[in-house]
């Protein structure tokens, strides 16, 4: 609790209260939008792309399907979702695939218009600006629920998760990609060197600013380990929940059902 009575939440290495946290990501993601996906594919070396596209694998989009793509940014995974699903044979009686992008930053999605999007599949996003914790949509109206680099920005993961299940329908998917914990010391060990020194220098460099830069590599240090969000995802009432490590754990990809 701090002095006012509030609960308290990290933001990065900080202790803050939880207003004051969505207060600061808000500011992060105002301030990285207009070069988000240029730093994306520098910090990444453009391997995001590679770590995005098996998300989508492990989706398996088929027509007719709903996607809602939670703290969605620039709407990259719900386009690949809709592109991947285009390419599957489709019965008749079936309409094509539809996606939701969500996200509480109306400057993200602002940044995703301006994207060189396929008309045919940007007509098939939706655009919704909204918190992961208190999502304006009904019960059971998706098929699938994605969140990639979001959920580590969200004040309460609960309430996200709990949101997550409430959404889906039963038989419903849900996939989070996320930085995680490398699966060596060692590994860990020369990922933060790279991390703690190169993406504030390139954000301060590209995107002129370091501190925001400086938030995204402590939140990532600060997420759970793959094991305690496994946890997280359970305790959500989410079942046969799995994770997969890639790149030896630099990011893993989180998935369980509605049943
Ligand atoms: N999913 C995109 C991707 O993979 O490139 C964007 C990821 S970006 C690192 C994190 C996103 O989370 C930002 O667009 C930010 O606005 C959004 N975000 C942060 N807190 C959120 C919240 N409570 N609810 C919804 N979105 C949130």
């Amino acid at each position: 609790m701090d002095q006012r009575g509030g609960d308290r939440a990290s933001f990065g290495f900080r202790e803050v209260g939880d207003a004051e946290k969505e207060g600061l990501v808000r500011e992060v993601f105002d301030s990285v939008a207009p070069n988000y996906d240029l730093m994306n594919d520098l910090m990444s070396a453009g391997v995001h792309r590679v770590w995005k596209s098996l998300l989508i694998d492990r989706l398996n989009p088929q027509p007719g399907e709903t996607l809602l793509d939670v703290a969605g940014g620039t709407g990259d995974i719900a386009a690949a979702f809709l592109a991947r699903a285009d390419t599957r044979p489709r019965r008749s009686e079936k309409e094509p695939a539809r996606a939701i992008v969500s996200d509480i930053n109306a400057e993200m999605l602002a940044a995703g218009r301006r994207r060189k999007t396929p008309a045919e599949i940007s007509a098939r996003m939706a655009l919704l600006c909204a918190d992961a914790e208190r999502l304006p949509l009904p019960d059971g109206c998706v098929d699938a629920y994605t969140i990639a680099f979001g959920i580590r920005n969200v004040t309460h993961i609960d309430k996200a998760l709990a949101e997550a299940r409430r959404v889906l329908r039963t038989g419903g998917r849900f996939f989070c990609l996320e930085f995680s914990h490398l699966e060596t010391e060692g590994l860990q060990k020369l990922y933060d060197l790279y991390s703690f020194n190169v993406i504030p220098w390139l954000g301060e460099k590209v995107a002129k600013d370091r501190e925001s830069y400086q938030y995204l590599v402590e939140s990532i240090r600060r997420f759970p380990t793959q094991e305690n969000f496994a946890s997280l995802i359970r305790k959500a009432g989410l079942a046969r929940v799995k994770y997969e490590n890639l790149s030896a754990g630099i990011v893993s990809i989180h998935s369980g059902w509605k049943i």
